[in-house]
């Protein structure tokens, strides 16, 4: 089911054209079509809590997954499929400077909290998060549960040897977990609607995008509504640790906080700026912000 296509080309952003692609949930009968429970009851179940712009949902990794297995459940009955994204410091510095990607994040339907630099963020702002659910933790949580039911994944993000090599991991790490198809990041423009109508003719429960941010947030909000998945998640160099490319931090390393320490020293030339400078301005912000709100608490602004 993989596709062998040639060493990765020149990645094509995508674009707002709207693809006539058909999906098989608009051709069901209409006594299968029960009325459409709404998207944002059965994910999107809590207010989100917003920080410097923007929106997540504070919940904890069993309450996440409950809702997400909870929509696949139900997904003959939903009008699209639902998105789920992490966000991280590296989000907050992207989304200043990039409006759409900043309302991509906010229209999600579920947005978890990831990292050591929102929690000290959200702390530090007096709304502190229940829990830290980094998507490299998260969605192998999510996949256990989801093997246990025996349901379906399709991969599409970074090289082709990569997802095979994740497709193998998969099928010995999560065995009831069915790998429907997967396929490189790198593509045309001209290929995107063979890959819709392939990931369609699939119809996977989970959908895992990992093409990087701001990318794969845009891919994924802007082919949701045509997509015929449960689930379609943005998860950035997820496929790069599956696939043994990078390797996770030593376990003290994540319960300190400084995972992005190890990340840094297996990829400093794509990861120096999150270090040096993403980091640094963030932290210095919420200092700033902090001496803000005691000086003047009605206008801190977060
Ligand atoms: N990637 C891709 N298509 C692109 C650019 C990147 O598939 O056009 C892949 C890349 O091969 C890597 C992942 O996206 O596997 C990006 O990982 P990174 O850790 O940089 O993600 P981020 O932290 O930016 O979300």
């Amino acid at each position: 089911m993989l596709h062998h296509d040639p060493a990765p080309v020149k990645q094509v952003t995508p674009t707002n054209t709207t693809y006539d692609v058909s999906s098989k949930r608009g051709r069901r009968p209409a006594f299968v079509r029960k009325p459409e429970v709404n998207i944002k009851h059965s994910v999107n179940g809590s207010e989100k809590t917003e920080l410097f712009g923007l929106k997540y949902h504070n919940i904890t990794r069993s309450e996440a997954i409950s809702r997400l297995r909870q929509h696949i459940e139900n997904r003959r009955f939903q009008s699209k499929s639902a998105t789920l994204f992490f966000i991280n410091v590296h989000s907050f510095q992207l989304a200043k400077k990039d409006a759409d990607f900043r309302h991509c994040i906010n229209q999600a339907d579920l947005v978890l909290p990831d990292g050591s630099g929102l929690s000290y963020a959200a702390k530090a702002t007096g709304k502190p998060i229940k829990e830290n659910l980094n998507g490299t933790d998260f969605i192998p949580a999510l996949c256990k549960t989801l093997a246990s039911e025996g349901r379906s994944v399709y991969l599409l993000g970074a090289n082709t040897d990569t997802v095979n090599r994740c497709t193998q991991y998969i099928r010995k790490t999560y065995p009831g977990l069915k790998v429907l198809g997967g396929r490189s990041g790198y593509f045309f423009q001209d290929e995107h609607e063979s890959i819709i109508s392939e990931i369609n003719s699939l119809q996977p429960d989970l959908l895992l995008v990992a093409m990087g941010s701001p990318l794969q947030e845009k891919w994924v909000m802007r082919n949701a509504s045509i997509l015929d998945v449960g689930i379609c998640s943005a998860v950035g160099g997820l496929f790069d640790f599956w696939s043994g490319k990078y390797r996770r931090a030593p376990a003290w390393m994540r319960k300190a906080g400084i995972e992005w320490v190890y990340r840094f020293m297996q990829d400093p030339i794509t990861k120096w700026k999150r270090v040096f400078v993403e980091i640094p301005v963030f932290l210095f912000k919420i200092g700033y912000w902090s001496v803000r709100r005691r000086i003047n608490p009605e206008n801190a602004g977060v």
